[in-house]
């Protein structure tokens, strides 16, 4: 099936003059009058030629080296661009390690858009024994939003069409579809072909909220003592910046982003209250979310965190899902509809005037922050030997302060939670981080896919395990000349590297790593730019070079091998970990 296809693509028709076109046409043809310029994937039978017509038809290929890291690129593209971001895969096991990706892009509502060429049907279904024979289709369902399947030519440009709209539309996700072999290499007339294809309109129509549901929350809102805005990582993917800061600004209520809605707002805004954050989740009376979700990473908005001691809060929620309401907690004043309008509804409802939250709380808040930054001022000040999360930090911190352009990859367990405090940001959807299901292995994918799409420069703050799951797309970034300083926090372990074999025999600890590992040199192996950096001063010249020539770079910063501890902040979700130390 492979070999014709190749034949057909190498051959290379003009459409027009053999007046007939073939699958692998029209889908790029179909990608193409979508506005879809660019595909993440990695080639093999039967989708080889579709990638080389994409390239030949003008589109971006980007080919990597495991396909979970191209699905995580399509995933990041899709969620700084609002349109479907493509990955491109080979059948069964290349499907499912970009499944993965999928999944991973459907819990945290990215567009994308899992392309996988397939085996043939009549011999999946019969269970024959094909070359990767599976069932895709029905593999994808469960982690997917939608799943489609193409067996004609000539429903090409619809399922393409049913796979943008299923993943922008509403709540956005992960869409799978299917096209086996066969299909690709069946001809068309070239004319109807053309009728055939489809250009989706309105792809993520507006939603417009109740005119009644805006005025329920409102008049939540003005009720409220210790009002407190939530914003998730929904309100940086809606692009409603202005009509966001604006609702900020007017109503005078303290904020907080969830960690991929930093810069939304800058991090320096008076209004944060980041740095007073289990204050103010603990202590606001009213809670207005705005594309956040009271999942794990709220704590699922009630206990503890949430100060259930001082009564139950009032919740307004503006989500695009109606499903999400009550999800975890009663939501007070449910507000549907796309981020954007719902804003600009409220803005309209509040007019010239809202009530501005009391003095005493905004002091209150002031207060615990100014506290709060004081004490971290301090413990980033320090300098220790070796190198700690929090110095290495701080010099990352100091640089990047000077360039908010930048876009900043983050994942790890101490590195993914230390950075996350500590590197603030300035303009919306330019951190990526492990989201959702506190995911490892997007770094790499996330890094190409955000330089890729902004064409500008990426820092990747990664653990050293982190890194590890995509590490070898190092080479894909130097093929591709990418703007990627890579920066492995290397503690010689996950976690930290001075664990024991606690039966003591000669394996290692399942924790620790080979010690004192260069990855620097990973990177010098594909023609890049390494450095070590033992200490902040040569971390800060490491990363200022890296910036000035946009080179692929990775710094090996040698961090404590004693810092860090198990799980990160995690350590409720560990629980086994605290009784084997006993
Ligand atoms: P975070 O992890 O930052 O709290 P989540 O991913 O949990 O953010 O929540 C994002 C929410 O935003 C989801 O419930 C999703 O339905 C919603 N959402 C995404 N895009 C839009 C949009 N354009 N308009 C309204 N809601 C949206």
């Amino acid at each position: 099936m492979a070999e014709a296809g190749i034949n057909q693509a190498q051959n290379s028709p003009a459409p027009e003059a053999q007046q007939t076109t073939d699958g692998f046409h029209l889908v790029i043809d179909a990608l193409k009058l979508n506005d879809i310029d660019t595909i993440f994937g990695l080639v093999g039978i039967p989708i080889t030629d579709l990638a080389r017509l994409a390239q030949a038809e003008g589109m971006r290929f980007i080919g990597f080296r495991h396909e979970q890291n191209a699905g995580n690129a399509a995933a990041v593209a899709g969620f700084m661009t609002k349109k479907p971001g493509i990955c491109l895969t080979v059948s069964a096991p290349g499907f499912l390690n970009g499944l993965t990706a999928l999944a991973n892009a459907t819990t945290n509502c990215f567009p994308m858009i899992l392309i996988s060429g397939s085996s043939e049907r009549e011999i999946v279904d019969l269970q024959q024994g094909d070359y990767e024979e599976m069932d895709q289709l029905n593999a994808a369902k469960p982690y997917a939003k939608a799943a489609y399947r193409v067996l004609h030519a000539e429903d090409i440009g619809i399922g393409v069409a049913r796979a943008i709209r299923a993943a922008v539309s509403g709540r956005p996700g992960g869409v799978y579809l299917d096209l086996p072999a066969k299909l690709l290499a069946q001809t068309l007339d070239a004319v109807r072909a053309r009728q055939s294809l489809v250009k989706v309109i309105d792809a993520a129509p507006r939603q417009i909220p109740a005119p009644d549901s805006v005025k329920r929350a409102l008049d939540v809102l003005k009720g409220a003592k210790r009002p407190l805005i939530l914003l998730g990582k929904g309100a940086a993917y809606a692009q409603a910046d202005a009509q966001i800061r604006a609702l900020v600004e007017k109503t005078g209520i303290p904020y907080l982003p969830m960690s991929m809605a930093k810069g939304l707002l800058p991090d320096t805004h008076e209004q944060s209250a980041s740095a007073a954050r289990s204050f103010v989740l603990a202590e606001a009376d009213v809670v207005l979310l705005i594309g956040a979700r009271l999942n794990w990473l709220l704590s699922h908005g009630k206990g503890k965190t949430w100060g259930a001691a001082n009564g139950p809060k009032q919740f307004v929620q503006i989500d695009i899902a109606p499903t999400e309401i009550d999800s975890n907690v009663a939501i007070e004043a449910p507000v549907i509809g796309d981020i954007g309008s719902c804003v600009e509804a409220l803005l309209e409802g509040i007019g010239e005037h809202f009530p501005q939250p009391g003095a005493e709380w905004l002091e209150a808040v002031a207060d615990r922050k100014n506290k709060n930054l004081a004490k971290m001022a301090a413990t980033l000040d320090k300098s220790p030997t070796p190198m700690n999360f929090h110095s290495a930090l701080r010099a990352i911190r100091d640089v990047l302060k000077t360039r908010p352009d930048i876009n900043v990859v983050n994942e790890g367990a101490n590195t993914l939670d230390y950075a996350r405090s500590i590197i603030d940001m300035y303009e919306p959807r330019k951190r990526f981080d492990s989201g959702t299901w506190g995911i490892m292995g997007i770094g790499m994918g996330f890094a190409i896919g955000a330089a890729v799409t902004s064409g500008t420069q990426v820092v990747a703050i990664e653990g050293d395990s982190a890194f590890g799951f995509s590490g070898m797309e190092l080479e894909t970034i130097c093929r591709y000349n990418l703007p990627v300083c890579t920066i492995v926090f290397n503690n010689n372990g996950v976690y930290r590297g001075t664990d024991v074999n606690m039966g003591g025999g000669a394996d290692t600890a399942p924790t620790a790593f080979v010690k004192n590992a260069r990855y620097d040199r990973m990177m010098e192996a594909f023609g890049g730019i390494g450095h070590q950096a033992s200490t902040p001063e040569e971390l800060t010249a490491a990363l200022l070079e890296a910036i000035a020539s946009g080179k692929p770079t990775l710094i090996n910063a040698v961090i404590d091998e004693a810092a860090g501890t198990e799980s990160g902040r995690l350590t409720n979700l560990n629980p086994q970990s605290a009784a084997m130390k006993k």
